[in-house]
């Protein structure tokens, strides 16, 4: 496994943490040979990823440079989830399914990103790192509750680019999906009735 190219990118402190969660560095892997880009996000503290961009079709994850390195390793955990084991698709077709069915499968997902956070996390406690209160809380929801006390947290949390809640934006973002469809429906109609009176 390659980790040169993240002491280049992230620091020797970003790398150190990595090696002691057995779990990121099988993320790690699985995102090396998936040919998946990691990126530094210049002026940034927080991360996102894609599953497929024109110019990274195996995907993308972007990590802010002004995140702790403790917090680098965890966005890492959390983003390579979504790129390695996410289900929702993340360009919704408005045709073949509803909103509330896509707002339920993202809120999974993430849910499910988080818990994978916390396993890293708990492996980096284990390891002897001291770790911000955010972390120790978002721990201690997993080990009291296990799945549904993580997706609890979220359903209260609000995005940090926004500020509305997670199922908001995962609504907003089919909404605007479907607003194109028709857009796109009422152009072609409109095409159509100008052919016929030519
Ligand atoms: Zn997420």
């Amino acid at each position: 496994m390659d980790l040169e190219s993240f002491r280049r990118q992230f620091g020797t402190r970003f790398v150190n943490l990595a090696k002691d969660s057995p779990l990121l560095l099988r993320d790690i892997r699985l995102l090396q040979e998936r040919g998946v880009s990691i990126r530094r996000l210049n002026g940034k503290s927080y991360a996102y990823s894609r599953s497929s961009t024109e110019s990274n079709p195996a995907g993308l994850i972007c990590i802010g440079s002004l995140a702790s390195p403790l917090d680098k390793v965890i966005l890492l955990a959390h983003e390579a989830h979504h790129i390695l084991r996410g289900r929702a698709p993340s360009d919704p077709d408005p045709t073949s399914m509803s909103r509330r069915r896509f707002v339920s499968l993202c809120m999974q997902e993430e849910a499910r990103a988080m818990l994978h956070e916390c396993r890293v996390t708990e492996q980096l406690y284990d390891a002897g790192h001291r770790l911000p209160f955010k972390h120790m809380s978002y721990m201690a929801s997993y080990f009291r509750g296990g799945y549904g006390a993580i997706r609890a947290m979220i359903e209260e949390d609000c995005t940090i680019m926004d500020d509305i809640s997670h199922s908001e934006d995962y609504g907003r973002r089919y909404d605007s999906k479907h607003r194109n469809l028709l857009r796109a429906k009422a152009n072609a109609a409109t095409g159509r009735r100008r052919r016929k009176a030519a």
